[in-house]
């Protein structure tokens, strides 16, 4: 086993497309030297295709912590707090745990800035994981204490996008 995973908070964040992926994509170089990773997905639930070619690798685990729909800011479903309550506190058992070298939040900045998930419980956790836990968050919107708090924040810059000139969501592109 490789050594321990430095415990960085890392945030990918901004209007740009990229922030999801480039979790995965350390998620996969994490794994690749052995390291135990947990991904926690919030407000999703359709079969993304970094779940389908993922789902058999040793020392992953997957959790999709959302249903396919969209979830209203003004007016969420009580069903989509709920799986996102859900899938924070699998994030806090996970975190505290130790059992995980690196765990992925992905969406969660959204899921706070839809107010599915308590801004300062999220702080919380960070504040006290274990040293060699990392910790990755990502989606638009990150809270001002979470980029205050955190090693590492990239912010994505949307520069154009194919949707503007027509393009429809894509298998495998999109998820
Ligand atoms: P990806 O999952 O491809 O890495 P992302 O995590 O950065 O993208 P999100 O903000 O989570 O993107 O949004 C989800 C979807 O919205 C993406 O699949 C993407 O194609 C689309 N999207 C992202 N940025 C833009 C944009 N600037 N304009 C229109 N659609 C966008
Ligand atoms: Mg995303």
């Amino acid at each position: 086993m490789a050594k321990d995973l430095p415990g960085l908070i890392m945030v990918f964040t901004g209007n740009g497309k990229g922030k999801t992926t480039a979790a995965v994509g350390q998620a996969m170089r994490a794994l690749g030297h052995g390291y135990r990773v947990i991904m926690i997905h919030f407000m999703k639930g359709r079969d993304y295709g970094e779940f389908l070619s993922t789902e058999k690798l040793p020392n992953l685990t997957i959790v999709r912590a959302g249903r396919d729909d969209f979830v209203c800011r003004d007016k969420p479903d009580p069903i989509d707090i709920e799986l996102a309550r859900d899938g924070f506190s699998q994030a806090e058992t996970a975190i505290m745990s130790g059992e995980y070298d690196l765990v992925v939040l992905d969406e969660i900045n959204v899921a706070v800035d839809y107010g599915l998930i308590n801004e300062e419980d999220m702080l919380k956790i960070l504040r006290e994981k274990p040293k060699n836990t990392a910790v990755i968050l990502t989606g638009r919107n990150a809270s001002t204490e979470l980029v205050k708090m955190a090693d590492m924040v990239s912010e994505v810059l949307a520069i154009k996008h194919h949707y503007e000139h027509g393009a429809e969501c894509c298998r495998g592109i999109e998820f």
